[in-house]
């Protein structure tokens, strides 16, 4: 098989190397699956005959981005990896029209760091800055901006992907492929919207009941300046620097917040953004992403403070991050059950990957069905990621 993808993509970019094998077996969870090879294709046509090999031979293949994914969704024992990275390129940048087309294996912050030179910004800045674009349209990630800007979907214009058959898409359908985690296609290309970054001003409020706070969140929910609204735990609030308080940070794209001076702004956005590496710093080191309506946020702050779980998150969404200690791992599975009894659902941000399967509602579960029937009918990607197909 090494020789055989080694004539198509070249040998220098196939690895059976234990190194390599070692690095592709994780990803950022702590579960380990040992891949049979790695192959990093550099084109789109490379990926095409990859997929069409994979089929011939029955190899199933996992797709790989950054390797960021919490739900252990890019890695598998004994499968053929298929890395995005050397896939990273800026193929266009149409400024007059404000659109960017890129490969799938570019990182948002490298995307960004060149579009700010241009005074625009592809404007959704999830917690770990590495994550590929690829990545990001397979899980539609979630990101504080989602608030204002709503899903990726209305920022992708086109997408080009190679469905499991390896038949080739450049398409405006891109609900084929966008949040669908890599069970219907490898994403190859995206021409995204771009957008001048926003001047924001900051208010930043401090309670100590949280009947007070939501009742905040509520009234914030309607005002339709509000670019984000992002909520604190006492825990993470002093972290910040904020005091033992709960606190709301919210950013408007008018001037009618306290805190107006660009400088300042800054500083309060690159502080937000380092709130996962500050925790980090604290000892808390499993990460999970409950999502619950507003009525039950309630809950769920007052079940992370008396179990001593940092949590902080997109509140106005109902997207929340939730902090154990490395002691706490057994409490993660009493979690699971809390968040099920509260309707809540995990993997809404981190996706279902293998992780949080049991979270797929039969609505979702029909769905990805048809996909695979669709577009992926020999099971060859992501198998048993999301869903159990054939
Ligand atoms: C410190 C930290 C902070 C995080 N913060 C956030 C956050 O703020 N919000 C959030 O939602 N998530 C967050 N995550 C989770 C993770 O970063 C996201 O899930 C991210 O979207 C994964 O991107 P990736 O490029 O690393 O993809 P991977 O982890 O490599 O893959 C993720 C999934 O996407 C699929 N995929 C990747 N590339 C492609 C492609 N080209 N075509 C088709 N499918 C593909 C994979 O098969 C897999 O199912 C965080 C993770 C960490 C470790």
């Amino acid at each position: 098989m090494k020789k055989k993808l080694s004539n198509i993509v070249g040998p220098s970019n196939v690895s059976d190397n234990p190194l390599d094998l070692e690095a592709y077996s994780y990803c950022s969870s702590e579960t380990q699956l040992e891949p049979k090879l790695v192959v990093w294709p550099g084109t789109t046509d490379q990926v095409r005959r990859v997929i069409l090999y994979a089929n011939q031979t029955h190899t199933p293949i996992i797709i790989r981005g950054s390797g960021t994914s919490l739900a252990d969704g890019c890695i598998g024992e004994n499968m053929l990896i298929l890395s995005s990275e050397r896939m990273n390129k800026i193929i266009r940048l149409d400024l007059k029209n404000k659109i960017v087309e890129v490969e799938a294996g570019i990182k948002i912050k490298e995307l960004n760091d060149v579009l700010s030179k241009f005074k625009m910004t592809f404007p959704f800045t999830p917690l770990n800055p590495t994550t590929t674009i690829g990545g990001m349209i397979a899980l539609d990630t979630p990101t504080k901006e989602s608030r204002f800007f709503g899903s990726i979907h209305s920022w992708l214009e086109e997408i080009e992907f190679i469905d499991g058959t390896a038949k080739h898409y450049y398409t405006k359908k891109k609900e084929a492929v966008l949040g669908k985690e890599g069970l219907s296609g490898v994403i190859t290309r995206a021409k995204l919207r771009i957008t001048e970054p926003p001047l924001l001003s900051i208010d930043i409020f401090k309670f100590t009941e949280l009947s007070e706070l939501l009742g905040k969140v509520r009234v914030l929910k309607k005002d339709i300046e509000v670019y984000f609204l992002e909520f604190l735990d006492k825990k993470t609030s002093q972290a910040l620097g904020f005091g033992n308080n709960y606190v709301l940070l919210v950013a408007y794209t008018t001037l009618k917040g306290k805190k107006r001076n660009l400088l300042e702004v800054r500083r309060l956005c690159e502080l937000l953004d380092s709130v996962h590496s500050l925790l980090r710093r604290k000892g808390y080191y499993y990460l999970q992403d409950p999502y619950v309506s507003l009525e039950k946020s309630y809950d769920l702050i007052e079940w992370c403070e008396k179990n001593k779980v940092g949590l902080h998150g997109h509140i106005s969404i109902g997207l929340f991050y939730a902090y154990f200690l490395k002691e706490d791992k057994d409490l993660i599975k009493t979690f699971k059950s809390f968040i099920k009894r509260i309707n809540g659902c995990l993997g809404i941000g981190f996706g279902f990957g293998s992780m949080n399967k049991d979270f797929i509602s039969p609505s979702q579960k029909k769905e990805l069905m048809k996909l695979k029937e669709e577009y992926d009918y020999n099971n060859i990607l992501n198998p048993n990621k999301a869903i159990s197909y054939r």
